[in-house]
């Protein structure tokens, strides 16, 4: 258990952010969504990570008793630098801080079921340390964030390893989207979405995570 207000550290700096929510697209990569077996959404797929779920490194990946198959899933984190509500895609720069690694842990067997009987994926994503995150690259320090490259490791043997540009709705969009149904408060990370190669860990591996100019991150999983 771990209490009181999450923080992610700004890059280079003394400041935090603390997020009011983490905004969670799924099957945003074509080939990840056929890797599960599902079909390519013509709209963006949104859920909500709780707060309480965020761990920083130097903290630990805990398995919960309730899953026997928790999955990595890398993916780019955008963070809110500005609210909004009605974001047009063309005002979407103006409202971001800057960019991070976060992981969407998933209990894939959990995940299933809840889908099966129609019921949000709440629980699958949102145990407490199922949303490992990077400290935070300022925009102006990121060129091109669809065009990086995106990897994951675990145990040094590559998993995950794609490139943001394969994202289908890209990152305005995805603002624009979210930002017409709920205001989007300073501090709000959203990830984006994984690419292809999920699967499973089990206690003891080491996670290693890199987005290309945001840098490296390493977890261990308990
Ligand atoms: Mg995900």
């Amino acid at each position: 258990m771990h209490q009181g207000k999450r923080a992610i550290k700004i890059k280079n700096g003394t400041e935090t952010i603390s997020p009011t929510k983490i905004i969670c697209l799924g099957r945003n990569y074509r080939r990840h969504a056929e890797e599960l077996g599902n079909v390519v959404p013509d709209k963006p797929i949104i859920f909500l990570k709780p707060p309480s779920s965020l761990i920083v490194e130097g903290e630990k990946i805990i398995l919960p008793s309730q899953s026997q198959d928790v999955h990595h899933e890398v993916e780019l984190g955008v963070v809110i630098g500005k609210a909004g509500r009605h974001i047009p895609r063309a005002q979407a720069e103006g409202h971001i801080l800057g960019y991070c690694i976060l992981l969407d842990m998933t209990a894939r067997d959990i995940q299933k079921e809840e889908t099966r009987r129609g019921a949000p994926w709440t629980l699958a994503k949102g145990f407490d340390t199922f949303a490992p995150v990077s400290q935070i690259v300022r925009k102006e320090e990121l060129a091109h964030p669809e065009d990086l490259a995106i990897r994951l490791w675990v145990n040094n043997e590559i998993r995950q390893d794609s490139n943001t540009r394969f994202m289908i709705f890209g990152i305005a969009e995805i603002l624009e989207y979210i930002s017409s149904y709920m205001t989007l408060e300073m501090g709000d990370v959203i990830a984006t979405g994984t690419p292809e190669g999920v699967g499973p860990v089990i206690k003891g591996d080491i996670i290693t995570a890199e987005i290309e100019g945001i840098g490296k991150i390493r977890f261990e999983v308990e």
